[in-house]
């Protein structure tokens, strides 16, 4: 019996509001807080309506270290769910540091600046958060997140050693429109437009954005897409924590006609993150933009296909060499029937209230800062097939 505090009540944090709601032995009391009220009350009344289930609402500004404290001490969660902005991290940590509670999260801090992909900013929490005896769980999310899961669980059960690995997302859905991102659209373009990056032989290799692809046939009637290589905050924390890592790579299928949009956006500028001035004010251009584009919960009701997120590993068992591929479809159209969003938040979404369910059940508990391979993947694995995510393994 626990209490959690979300906070940001965007698309991921209203499908962690409604799984939470779905599994109220572990979560009995959950609060949604996040810095436009209206929204969280729209999510307590979905979650009402489909679940029955009664969500407290807040209000806050998740970078205002000493409002959120008060908050918490108000509250006094068992556990915060940061499903704001990866610019939140940081205070959110702080909050939590400051109230002895546990953290969680399933995106790496971003300094706004720079679009720097790293988890120094958090790991360096290390001590303080061990000290306090709290925990803080890494990038509980899909990727990151499960695909840390899955390459754990393979290295566990699979290989003596993995010694290469490939992180293909796929998303095969379509939801009509010419150009919208699937989750927050700064997020999603300040990642995408950063130099591609991969581990091999010890080493970090950088390539130009988008400049590598590959074609990648995709189980259960998806088929052959192309994947393009680009840096994914995952790399980092496996390579250091899974033995034997040769070489680590991330694809993500994009079509042509986002490829060409995005072209067009950074060709004239629109997507800088560094403030110009218009009209005697400062504003910053990729922030206009996500003004003007669709918001990625409208596009739930609009997105028909399926997703397709999975690991490729190659490594040694017994002395044999072995490959073998896991991974996880999701439906658009059955997500948005569950808990009224696409498949994006949902695959989220479900990761974080499981990785929460760990904490809270005390299955994975530990006091400092971790990342999801660093924890038993098998309970994990067997809460991705009871709430929604089921995994399908195949040797190759
Ligand atoms: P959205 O933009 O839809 O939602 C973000 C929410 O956070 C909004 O409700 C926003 O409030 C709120 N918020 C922003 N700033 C603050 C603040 N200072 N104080 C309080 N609330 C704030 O994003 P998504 O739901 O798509 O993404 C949520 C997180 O999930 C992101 O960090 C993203 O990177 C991560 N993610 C992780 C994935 C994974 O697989 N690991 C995949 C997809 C996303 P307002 O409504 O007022 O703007």
């Amino acid at each position: 019996m626990s209490h959690v505090l979300i906070i940001g009540a965007g698309g991921v944090g209203s499908v962690v509001a409604h799984k939470c709601a779905q599994v109220p032995e572990v979560f009995s009391r959950i609060t949604l807080a996040s810095r436009t009220l209206s929204k969280c009350e729209d999510i307590a009344r979905s979650v009402k309506q489909r679940t029955g289930i009664r969500i407290a609402v807040e209000q806050v500004n998740a970078d205002d270290v000493t409002a959120t404290s008060a908050l918490i001490r108000q509250l006094s969660p068992d556990l915060v769910l940061n499903v704001a902005l990866p610019y939140q991290d940081l205070p959110l940590m702080d909050a939590c540091l400051a109230t002895g509670v546990d953290y969680l999260d399933t995106a790496n801090y971003e300094p706004p600046d720079v679009a720097r992909f790293e988890y120094k900013w958090q790991w360096a929490y290390q001590d303080s958060f061990t000290e306090k005896g709290i925990m803080a769980l890494l990038g509980s999310g899909f990727d990151p997140g499960v695909t840390n899961v899955f390459t754990a669980w393979a290295a566990k059960h699979h290989f003596d050693e993995i010694h290469q690995l490939d992180i293909i997302d796929c998303n095969a859905g379509d939801h009509g429109q010419a150009f919208a991102t699937n989750f927050n659209p700064e997020i999603n373009i300040r990642e995408i437009t950063q130099r591609g990056r991969y581990f091999e032989h010890g080493e970090w290799v950088e390539t130009d954005p988008l400049s590598w692809s590959m074609t990648f046939d995709f189980p259960e009637g998806i088929g052959p897409k192309k994947c393009y290589l680009m840096f994914h905050e995952e790399l980092e924390s496996l390579v250091r924590n899974i033995k034997g890592l040769k070489r680590a790579r991330f694809w993500m299928t994009f079509s042509d006609q986002y490829l060409t949009h995005l072209r067009v956006l950074e060709n004239v500028g629109m997507t800088r993150i560094d403030p110009v001035l218009y009209q005697g004010q400062e504003i910053v251009p990729i922030r206009f933009l996500k003004a003007v584009l669709p918001e990625p919960a409208s596009l739930g009701p609009l997105t028909k296909g399926r997703t397709c997120i999975g690991c490729l590993m190659k490594g040694i068992k017994d002395g044999k060499e072995k490959q073998l591929y896991i991974y996880n479809i999701c439906s658009h159209e059955e997500a948005y029937r569950e808990v009224g969003s696409q498949a994006i938040s949902y695959t989220t979404g479900v990761p974080a209230m499981i990785g929460a369910k760990m904490m809270l059940q005390g299955l994975w508990k530990r006091p400092g800062v971790w990342n999801m391979e660093e924890f038993d993947p098998d309970p994990f694995m067997h809460d991705l097939n009871t709430y929604g995510l089921p995994w399908t393994v195949v040797e190759l």
